[in-house]
């Protein structure tokens, strides 16, 4: 193995370090204690994992956590009376509503009525515009880890090749446009693409979206490329035991890593940034939310 490997647990553990000691300098001087509100609809499994983990950091780094669940029939109205206090409580920065929401609920109608400044996810339409046309808003968790581990690796991207396979609201359209914005050659690449991979071996930085087990091997990537490889995807693992999984990305890491300057491993990579992320976004709100200058390195 040639690669670098970006140790994003590593980096995620800073990240929320430098959270912690942000957070209590704006709990010193300016009695400010960002707040996140979560809520959850249902009872999906991993959502519930997610919720969980999202506040206990939120926790471990000083700041209010607002956990809302509710039961899986409750109404819109009922969903939007909830965003609508939260939109009002000062002591809340951040509103994530956590994903998927049950058939009946319209996720676009329910995640574009969070105040677009406490959209913590970045995904509500007025952030979406604001980062198509590069000015600041919120960024959504995951490509803003992408991003950040790329700014540590490389200082500047300007003038890269860079490659997004996946074309998704939440992770392949805002990665492109943060690659952009930082001034790389940016190709999307998606299902329809004809030459694929050939597309790809031009990618000095090639980001992984698919959701497709180790679809993209060393043939694909030009040598020193950065890697980095959104993907979590379970297979089965019989060699664990019956029944078993383990979890994989969209890169076949042994064999992409012989070639790759540097890469993400999953797990370990992007996964871990995405909360980090989610906190450096609620910061960055209470300190917007408060015209507070925003703590260096943590938005995009
Ligand atoms: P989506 O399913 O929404 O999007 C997948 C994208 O990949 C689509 O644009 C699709 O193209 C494209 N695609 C699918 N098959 C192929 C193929 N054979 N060749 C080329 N492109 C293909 O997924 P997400 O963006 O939500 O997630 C992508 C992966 O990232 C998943 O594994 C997910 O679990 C993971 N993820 C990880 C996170 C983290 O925290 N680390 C957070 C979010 C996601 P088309 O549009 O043409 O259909």
């Amino acid at each position: 193995m040639s690669a670098d490997i970006i140790d994003g647990k590593a980096f995620a553990a800073g990240l929320r370090e430098q959270i912690a000691k942000n957070v209590e300098q704006l709990k010193e001087e300016h009695n400010l204690t960002p707040g996140l509100a979560v809520i959850l609809v249902g009872e999906d499994p991993a959502s519930e994992v997610y919720v969980r983990n999202k506040g206990k950091q939120t926790v471990e780094c000083g700041m209010n956590s607002y956990e809302h669940k509710l039961d899986a029939n409750t109404s819109e109205e009922e969903l939007l009376a909830l965003i609508d206090k939260l939109n009002n409580d000062p002591t809340v920065h951040g509103i994530l509503c956590q994903l998927p929401l049950p058939d009946h609920l319209n996720s676009d109608l329910v995640i574009n009525s969070i105040a677009p400044e406490k959209d913590v996810d970045g995904f509500h339409i007025s952030n979406v515009g604001l980062l198509g046309t590069g000015q600041k808003s919120m960024v959504p968790c995951t490509p803003l880890g992408c991003l950040l581990m790329l700014r540590e690796r490389h200082g500047s991207l300007s003038g890269m090749n860079a490659v997004v396979v996946g074309r998704s609201n939440i992770v392949g359209k805002p990665m492109a446009n943060l690659l952009l914005r930082d001034s790389c050659t940016v190709t999307i690449v998606h299902s329809r693409t004809k030459d694929i991979e050939a597309a790809c071996r031009n990618a000095d930085i090639l980001v992984a979206a698919v959701g497709r087990p180790e679809m993209i091997n060393a043939d694909w990537i030009k040598p020193g490329a950065t890697v980095i490889d959104v993907g979590i995807n379970r297979i089965p693992a019989p060699e664990k035991g019956e029944g078993k999984h383990r979890i994989v990305g969209d890169v076949e890491f042994a064999s992409a890593a012989e070639v790759a300057g540097a890469i993400t491993p999953v797990p370990g990579g992007v996964g871990p940034m995405t909360i980090a992320c989610l906190l450096a976004n609620t910061v960055t709100a209470a300190c917007r939310a408060n015209n507070l200058p925003e703590p260096e390195g943590l938005a995009a």
